[in-house]
């Protein structure tokens, strides 16, 4: 998740084997990573999984991502937290060196940071690119493919498929840019995140993403919305930082 656990950090329980029960311990053996592992309770600071085994540790930290409706439902129903439904896609090898990552200037329309600029040069967004908040993002792979996004959908429940109408816009947007047509596309997805909702005031606010206390020793953090990926350092650190 999941849950982190200080005793976990100091106890060694095995190394991998092809048994979803195992847990593998890496090199430092200062952490073990337990998959297959769904927690279903908690029990003050003790964890307890889908199998009953008891996770006991100083302090627990509940990270469910998307997952709101899960452990932590009760306290994340009253968070000012909404999720986001994103599409992507991703090209075979472009055969040339993309020098910078690009975004597109709908990208603008969505991010706090742009609130202070005069946005009306960009004119009216196509309808279609305002019903899927649609921005382009392409950036180069190591194996030299392109990951190209992106879309995002606030209404629950979420469609399982993937729509096909914003991959055109992408496309279209990206060969605009590069003047050559893409390679072919090889893998497109769709995937959640949890994120503040900016239009529900928070008693925190301006927080980029969610931290809370639900009991002694025993944290909850989601939230971080489309930058959790890179925020992810820091707010580990400073979730450290506040056990200590
Ligand atoms: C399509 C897409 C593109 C993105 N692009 C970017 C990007 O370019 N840059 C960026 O910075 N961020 C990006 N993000 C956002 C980033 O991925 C998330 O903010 C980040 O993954 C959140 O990390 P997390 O650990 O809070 O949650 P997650 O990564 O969602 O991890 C939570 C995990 O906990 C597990 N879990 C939940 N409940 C339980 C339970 N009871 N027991 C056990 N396990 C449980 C879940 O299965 C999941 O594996 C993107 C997200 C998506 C969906």
């Amino acid at each position: 998740m999941p849950i982190s656990t200080r005793s976990a950090t100091s106890t060694r329980r095995g190394s991998t084997t092809a048994s979803a029960r195992q847990c593998s311990a890496p090199a430092t053996g200062r952490y073990e990573h337990c998959f297959g592992c769904q927690v279903v309770e908690l029990d003050g600071t003790t964890a307890v999984d889908q199998l009953g085994r008891r996770w006991p540790a100083d302090v627990v930290i509940v990270c469910p991502g998307a997952a709101l409706d899960g452990l932590t439902a009760e306290h994340l129903s009253t968070a000012s937290l909404r999720r986001c439904q994103l599409q992507m896609m991703e090209t075979e090898e472009l055969g040339e060196q993309l020098t910078t990552s690009v975004a597109d200037a709908d990208s603008m329309r969505y991010y706090p940071a742009y609130e202070h600029v005069d946005l009306v040069a960009l004119g009216e967004q196509d309808p279609g690119a305002a019903a899927a908040r649609l921005q382009l993002l392409m950036v180069q792979r190591l194996d030299g493919g392109l990951t190209i996004g992106d879309t995002h959908l606030y209404d629950e429940p979420f469609p399982f498929d993937v729509d096909e109408q914003p991959y055109r816009q992408l496309v279209a947007r990206a060969e605009a840019i590069l003047g050559r047509p893409l390679p072919p596309i090889v893998r497109r997805w769709s995937g959640v995140y949890a994120e503040i909702d900016p239009a529900e005031s928070d008693d925190r606010p301006g927080a980029i993403y969610h931290h809370a206390e639900l009991a002694p020793g025993v944290v909850v953090v989601t939230g971080a919305g489309g930058r959790g990926m890179t925020l992810s350092p820091a707010i580990a650190e400073r979730t450290w930082d506040g056990l200590t």
